[in-house]
């Protein structure tokens, strides 16, 4: 028994563990702690089976980091889509979701980046915004939005014409950029366009 998978969301272990039984791939489910946050691991039974599981796992990365299950409501137990992180019946917010937008921080950045970053920096927004990811992921939380800025990374190596988007938005945009300084800037009016797109595709 090898473990190939983590994550601290349950649901989706499931859904990774439904993609290789359909490969004929038997996996089993156990549950940890890593630190305060629970952990749902993934295990293949046989070990010959690591290889090919890896395999499938990297092939159907992208439906795997897109996966998010419906969520009833801890307050009126309406049933929501995956897609929404706010219950549409009565406003409460999906458990593991903090209130705060990821995109309301930003537009909060935005006019006085000096003021939070202590100088015109786009490595020190990354940093910034690494450290409150974490931060949150401390306590079981996540900044409303979060999931759905993730696609920035592949937008802006689309953008920028990137092969792919590994490096990061925050490297990216910092390589066709003089300065970092610039690269903040040059930060601001992609995300607009960004969201503008995004605004576009829900219609
Ligand atoms: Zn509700």
């Amino acid at each position: 028994m090898r473990e190939i998978f983590s994550c601290s969301d349950s649901a989706t272990v499931v859904y990774v563990k439904s993609v290789l039984e359909q490969a004929g791939v038997v996996c089993l489910i156990r549950n940890s702690k890593l630190g305060e946050i629970s952990m749902t691991n993934l295990y293949v039974e046989k070990d010959s089976d690591d290889a090919d599981a890896k395999q499938l796992i990297k092939f159907h990365e992208t439906d795997i980091r897109w996966f998010r299950p419906d969520w009833s409501c801890l307050s009126c137990w309406e049933v929501n889509s995956g897609k929404i992180e706010m219950c549409a019946k009565c406003e409460t917010m999906r458990p593991g979701i903090h209130k705060m937008s990821i995109y309301e921080w930003l537009e909060m950045i935005r006019p006085k980046p000096g003021l939070y970053l202590g100088k015109r920096s786009i490595e020190r927004l990354d940093m910034l915004l690494a450290g409150i990811g974490f931060g949150l992921g401390m306590v079981g939380l996540s900044l409303r939005d979060a999931h759905d800025f993730h696609r920035f990374h592949d937008w802006v190596a689309k953008r920028l014409g990137f092969y792919e988007s590994t490096s990061g938005w925050c490297n990216m945009i910092r390589e066709k950029s003089a300065s970092d300084e610039e690269a903040l800037n040059q930060f601001f009016v992609l995300l607009n366009e960004f969201r503008k797109e995004s605004a576009c595709e829900g219609l």
